[in-house]
């Protein structure tokens, strides 16, 4: 109760000085939105992660621009309807595709907003728990990102990783793109001498749950591909060579 009537960054910067007083803090309650790419630079420049706790599109979108042109790490997570699930996902400037890449989907359909379905779900309520879950696994996928190259716990999570950027988490059985999600994964198992995939959906797995793919490189993408003009020299000498061969 003691947050109500105070902005979010400033409830939360007091929520971390009392866990660890030592943290410097600087609050800052502007839209991202509203920033001119300077502003942004100065805010940004020299930090070792960005975390995105939005799900409004634009600013998604800005933070992402702003993490690609100064090669800042960066952790989005979205809660999807009532908390039933969410997705987060995390790009590394170079390493990964970035957020353009991996939510295509999202970036198209603000292209082709339909009024009946709005891009941004406002105000979505849903129960603290599943919230909690997500922002727990973002909050893993954080420090792994910080620990990386090290020889840690986190750090060899990392490594485990591999790329995979795109999680897909379930907090209630009731939310729809992951039990698709799951009977896609499921598809391929033997149906003899039993049906597994049936039998792990109705016996095994149920809520909390996560899938961790490897997110999209898009090799046109808008907003990173110049970032990656080693990648695009090899991609191009690959070309040359194959085409070579097909010559001869
Ligand atoms: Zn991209």
């Amino acid at each position: 109760m003691e947050d109500v009537g105070t902005l979010k960054v400033e409830a939360l910067a007091r929520r971390i000085r009392r866990m660890n007083p030592l943290v410097e803090i600087v609050a800052c309650s502007r839209s991202i939105t509203d920033m001119s790419t300077c502003e942004q630079d100065e805010l940004a420049s020299g930090v070792d992660l960005v975390i995105a706790g939005t799900d409004q599109f634009t600013a998604q979108a800005a933070i992402n621009e702003m993490a690609v042109r100064l090669e800042i790490p960066a952790v989005f997570i979205g809660i999807h309807a009532q908390g039933s699930g969410g997705r987060v996902v995390w790009t590394i400037p170079r390493e990964t595709g970035c957020y353009r890449c991996v939510a295509a989907e999202r970036y198209a359909a603000a292209e082709n907003q339909n009024p009946d379905q709005p891009l941004d779900l406002s105000a979505m309520v849903g129960c603290l728990i599943d919230g909690q879950f997500i922002d727990l696994i973002a909050l893993k996928v954080a420090v792994a990102i910080l620990e990386r190259g090290r020889d840690s716990a986190y750090g060899r999570f990392y490594q485990r990783m591999k790329g995979r950027n795109d999680i897909l988490v379930r907090c209630h059985p009731e939310y729809e793109w992951g039990r698709l999600m799951w009977d896609a994964l499921l598809a391929d198992l033997p149906k003899n001498p039993k049906d597994y995939a049936t039998e792990l959906q109705a016996e095994a797995i149920l809520a909390m749950d996560s899938l961790w793919l490897k997110g999209a490189v898009d090799p046109n993408c808008p907003v990173c591909a110049t970032q990656r003009p080693q990648r695009a020299q090899v991609q191009r000498a690959l070309a040359a060579y194959q085409a070579g061969r097909s010559n001869q």
